[in-house]
């Protein structure tokens, strides 16, 4: 594949057309003050609402299927608290993440009077965004849904349906980290819920014929056999049925793998990110260009 010179990108930007303030529109007459940051993308809006639900999903498995049917008060008071704490963390961190302003520059501002008014010296170069006539501060990009020039932009990130730039990156980074450690408790109570209903049917069983464990290891009774005519079911385990139960929570263990995977990647990427003070879409373009974006 044939790399792209350096000079040769940042010349498509420095072409002397691109510079002619003349052909700006006036900015465009502000909002008002205050007014919420909310990316209008159809695609962005439905994920966000997907990650909602998802989130939601978890919590509705978590506390009707697995905490609130259990006995062990002390277990389901202290994993509710811990889990609903951390997924009210990661929605409002959610929220912030796709209502703030990740650092957008002013819309219309490459015009005469301002590119004067920056007083620069003779020979020196402000870049200029054909797209939304703004001049790009250094490590500004251009993002195409927001349609806005972006202050150290990341990533457009769908499923905050925002940009990751400069202004809302900690509540990103915050949000993948809620998301892992939600998912990973999640898993964790999957696996103790597994584990102890099928102690608690194993044990109601033995109670059921009157025998304990090593009476029946020594009558060598199946407990599959067993399980037939009586038909224990695992009702103390799930207010729901037995099936029901064993669907809702393969699909929190499919849930949970997939987000804890997932946003615990991202957590790294961005975590090394802000480490080396480089944005995702800079080593990207850097691994192509062979240059420090
Ligand atoms: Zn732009
Ligand atoms: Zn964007």
């Amino acid at each position: 594949m044939m790399l792209i010179p350096t000079h040769h990108f940042r010349n498509i930007e420095r072409k002397p057309e691109y510079l002619q303030p003349e052909k700006c529109v006036p900015p465009p007459y502000p909002g008002p003050v205050g007014t919420m940051w909310f990316i209008r993308d159809g695609c962005g809006i439905a994920c966000a609402i997907v990650t909602w639900f998802l989130v939601l999903y978890a919590e509705f498995v978590v506390l009707f299927v697995m905490l609130i049917p259990s006995r062990d008060y002390v277990y389901s008071i202290i994993n509710g608290i811990v889990f609903n704490l951390l997924a009210f963390l990661a929605l409002a961190s959610h929220c912030r993440a796709m209502l703030t302003d990740p650092g957008a520059v002013p819309k219309g501002n490459a015009t005469k009077e301002f590119i004067e008014s920056l007083q620069l010296k003779p020979g020196q170069v402000v870049y200029k965004c054909p797209k939304c006539c703004s001049i790009k501060p250094d490590r500004a990009h251009h993002c195409s849904v927001c349609k806005r020039c972006i202050r150290k932009m990341d990533h457009h990130c769908p499923w905050v349906n925002n940009c990751v730039g400069e202004n809302n990156q900690k509540y990103f980074v915050l949000f993948t980290m809620y998301i892992a450690l939600i998912s990973l408790h999640a898993l964790i109570m999957v696996g103790f819920h597994f584990l102890h209903c099928f102690e608690e049917d194993w044990t109601n069983l033995l109670k059921a014929y009157g025998l304990n464990r090593e009476e029946m290891a020594e009558a060598g009774i199946s407990l599959h056999e067993k399980m037939q005519p009586l038909k224990v079911s695992s009702t103390e385990c799930s207010s729901f049925s037995p099936p029901t139960t064993v669907i809702l929570l393969i699909l929190l263990c499919f849930e949970g793998l997939l987000f804890l995977i997932f946003t615990s990647v991202m957590f790294g990427t961005q975590v090394h990110s802000i480490c080396t003070d480089e944005t995702v879409l800079c080593a990207a373009r850097r691994s192509v260009m062979q240059s420090k974006c």
